[in-house]
């Protein structure tokens, strides 16, 4: 049937419209894309916002030494807020200018090789240009089916770390933002491994000594076990687990029809750097079966030092452990890397499937995407930043500079001695403690106002700590930049400060 006249022209119009509508959306689109073109600078403004940034890296990185590693005012953090948000543009140089002033010069400086206190870290300049190409390239490393590249560089390191601990084949890892995180996932594996039910959380046990990080304790809570009951196994006096205590509160656990399940072991405790008897943890775990994590955050990347592996022995025996890169590694913070013994444990805690996902399933049955080994589905591209600088300087600078940190401790503490004060048990790895000890008054005062002093100064910082009571101060080697000219300094300041003290107790002996 032809269709009327009227018809045929209503489409006609009807196809104007649509055209002119379909222009006048192309032509918006155009607009906004116009309008988004900042977020896209062109080469010329490419190069001009690197030779600034690059230009900022290169004067920090030279005046780095002449900076304080400690700034005590940090009145400046908050003009960081003289800048809104949202509120406008503002040119590079001035941007930088403000992080520098807000962000670098208040409170610690951790790339400085003065920082030896808590447990720190590092800076590699490798890391930071592994960083930069990874986030020009955006490379996804969450899934092996869009990132097979960068999940492969992810797994090469961790199965070196797997070798460096002395983990069999089948063993996996994951490396995730610090060792924290590392040690939740490590914590919700051993739950799933035991098949551990919400009713039992409140019969579970978990051994540790008093000296153990409380990141595993954080860890239990945000797996759902804060309720688990808490073993806490004697020291011998040197700050090392004590094995046949945790046997034996093991046998009264089973006794009373609690469900020992977790103990961790200490390759290097954050108060004195001690080292647990790994072996004999694991003997007592094997035969009890304990899930035995170790907590080598610290300690972990010493194994690289020959002197240092026959005191790590044994947590090539451990069903999980935690290194964290941004420490003994020394790159910049953001990465902490965890293993564990049997892949099959660590994929069945983590694996889950979505219909979005399947077409990655194809490639995922090799299961060793992170996604499928950890908690994180779309990720920071870590593993660049941890394979760069191992392939570009090789294992020996940093054997070399591990040891020479355990030197510098060794150096310190003998020199420290001789300086007249007391000091804590000889260094397993790079912690020292040490107090002064006055001639009238109240040490724990003293030492404390000794420490600010040394925060007031501010070219080294030293951080502190109570050991059985005992207000002492610690000295922690791990920055890579800290040479035997920066310990040297921290000799000469903390002599300056005694003396200032002792002239002035009445600084200190008022409490
Ligand atoms: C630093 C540290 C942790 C925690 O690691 P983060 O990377 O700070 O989350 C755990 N255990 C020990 C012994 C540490 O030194």
């Amino acid at each position: 049937m032809p269709s009327p006249p009227t018809s045929r022209s209503k489409t006609r119009r009807t196809a104007t419209l649509v055209a002119r509508a379909r222009s006048r959306q192309r032509s918006r689109i155009l607009e906004l894309e116009a309008g988004a073109r900042p977020l896209e600078p062109d080469a010329p403004e490419r190069d001009r916002l690197m030779a600034e940034t690059h230009g900022y890296a290169q004067r920090f990185l030279e005046e780095l030494p002449d900076r304080l590693t400690y700034n005590h005012d940090k009145s400046a953090a908050a003009e960081i807020r003289t800048l809104g948000v949202g509120d406008g543009v503002h040119p590079i140089g001035r941007l930088i200018d403000r992080f520098d002033q807000s962000v670098v010069r208040t409170g610690l400086l951790p790339a400085h090789a003065g920082h030896l206190g808590y447990i720190p870290g590092g800076g590699l300049y490798a890391s930071a240009l592994a960083d930069y190409l990874a986030a020009v390239t955006n490379e996804y490393s969450g899934v092996w089916f869009a990132g097979p590249g960068s999940v492969e560089i992810e797994n090469q390191v961790l199965d070196w770390m797997a070798d460096l601990v002395g983990y069999p084949e089948g063993s996996a890892g994951n490396l995730a933002s610090g060792g924290s995180l590392a040690t939740l996932t490590a914590v919700v594996t051993a739950r799933e491994a035991a098949g551990l039910r919400a009713n039992e959380f409140e019969r579970a046990v978990f051994y540790a000594s008093s000296h153990a990080h409380h990141c595993i304790e954080k860890a239990l809570r945000v797996a759902g076990l804060g309720e688990a009951v808490r073993r806490e196994v004697a020291l011998d006096d040197r700050f090392r687990m004590i094995p046949d205590s945790l046997a034996d509160l093991v046998a009264a656990d089973r006794a009373e029809g609690l469900i020992p399940w977790l103990v961790l072991g200490s390759a290097g405790t954050t108060d004195v750097g001690a080292i647990d008897p790994l072996s004999d943890i694991a003997e007592v775990a094997e035969r009890e079966h304990l899930w035995f994590h170790v907590d080598a955050a610290y300690g972990g990347f010493f194994a690289l030092v020959d002197e240092c592996r026959p005191r790590l022995a044994g947590m090539e025996r451990s069903d999980s452990i935690v290194l964290d890169p941004h420490k003994g590694l020394f790159l910049p913070y953001g990465t902490g890397a965890v293993l564990v013994r049997d892949a099959n444990a660590l994929r069945a805690a983590h694996t889950y499937h979505a219909n979005y996902m399947q077409d990655t399933l194809e490639t995922e049955r090799e299961g060793r995407s992170p996604a499928a080994l950890s908690p994180e589905l779309t990720k920071h591209f870590r593993g660049l930043r941890v394979w760069l600088p191992l392939l570009l300087h090789g294992e020996p600078p940093f054997r070399a500079c591990l040891e020479e940190k355990l030197e510098l401790a060794r150096y310190f503490r003998r020199e420290i001695a001789e300086l007249g004060f007391e000091v804590g048990p000889e260094p397993e790895l790079t912690v020292v403690t040490y107090r002064w000890l006055p001639d009238t008054g109240q040490a724990n005062a003293f030492n404390r106002a000794l420490v600010e002093a040394t925060h007031r100064d501010g070219r080294v910082f030293l951080s502190s700590t109570m050991i059985d009571g005992k207000f002492v101060l610690r000295l922690a080697v791990l920055a890579f930049r800290t040479h035997l000219d920066t310990i040297d300094l921290t000799l000469d300041i903390l002599r300056e400060c005694v003396r200032e003290l002792e002239g002035h107790p009445e600084r200190w002996a008022a409490e």
